[in-house]
């Protein structure tokens, strides 16, 4: 045989053989939608199906009775795909499906303080501290530095880089009339124990478990004016315009308490730096939501 006429059989075989693999292709997924159809989905439910699910969740969904709910899971924004059997199981208990997305992201499916994760501190001052994280007995922060009486009540002290822009949002601050005094900050895993002692579950974190012992939190109230109160403070209306430009985060908003575990708290910030803060403030998500979607799916905070 010549070398031309072998060469013309090795291209006829190979086009055979694509050709048979796109029809197997076409038919496999035909008959997946079928199979999709048979179950109760509608075309437009099997076409966002087909387009938004791998082929192993598919599989997974084939498996099951039809479900009213799926669709609209996964057309949500924050929609993580490793997530979909605990949405799914969620959403038997709740009807909101931004809620069913926002508590399972960030693992509040779960009881708080099971399941517990140990805190990437590698990630610095993005790290997440919550009642899902926890930060271990012997985690120091380095560069603690005291708060001058100038700023503070007495006795407080936070991370130098903190410190430094929570000054610098002093002054701004101050420029217009208004004086930000900080009244809790670093706190040693000991000093939430204690704290936690005198206390309970539904009033401090337990001892791990506190954003205060990274020392990238601070309560910020202003004189004489302190808890709840605070919310309705000139100070407080300020830093809501303001504090992200400093690189601070409402940490605790109103209304969130089933995604943060924590009450409102008009007066604790959490620094995470001016571009993260900036981040977090535009997509109005609270720092748990933000994390699980953007920095632990995404890998992009
Ligand atoms: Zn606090």
């Amino acid at each position: 045989m010549k070398k031309e006429e072998l060469k013309k059989i090795i291209i006829i075989v190979v086009c055979v053989a694509v050709l048979v693999t796109i029809i197997m292709l076409i038919k496999s997924c035909d008959s997946t939608r079928s199979d999709l159809k048979k179950i109760g989905y509608s075309k437009d439910e099997i076409n966002t199906i087909m387009e938004k699910l791998s082929e192993e969740d598919i599989t997974k969904i084939l498996n099951m009775d039809y479900n009213k709910n799926l669709v609209s899971i996964i057309n949500e924004q924050y929609y993580i795909p490793y997530n979909l059997d605990r949405y799914l199981a969620y959403a038997n208990k709740n009807e909101n499906i931004k809620d069913v997305i926002s508590v399972v992201n960030v693992g509040a499916d779960n009881e708080w303080y099971t399941n517990t994760k140990e805190t990437n501190i590698d990630e610095g001052i993005k790290m997440l501290v919550n009642k899902f994280h926890y930060l271990k007995e012997d985690y120091l922060p380095d560069d603690i530095v005291p708060i001058s009486n100038w700023y503070a009540y007495e006795g407080h002290s936070t991370k130098k880089e903190v410190y430094d822009k929570y000054v610098s949002m002093w002054n701004a601050a101050n420029k217009e009339g208004l004086r930000l005094l900080v009244n809790s900050s670093y706190r040693t895993f000991e000093d939430q124990q204690n704290e936690y002692d005198m206390s309970n579950d539904d009033y401090a974190s337990r001892p791990g478990f506190s954003e205060h012992q990274t020392g990238l939190a601070l309560d910020i109230v202003t004189d004489d004016i302190i808890g709840n109160e605070f919310e309705n403070t000139d100070e407080f209306k300020w830093l809501q315009e303001n504090a992200h430009l400093y690189g601070f985060i409402l940490r605790y908003p109103k209304d969130k308490e089933y995604i943060t575990g924590y009450n409102y708290e008009s007066w604790h910030y959490r620094y995470v730096g001016k571009e993260l803060a900036t981040k977090v403030k535009e997509s109005g998500l609270t720092y748990d939501e933000y994390y699980a979607y953007y920095c632990e799916y995404k890998k992009a905070c």
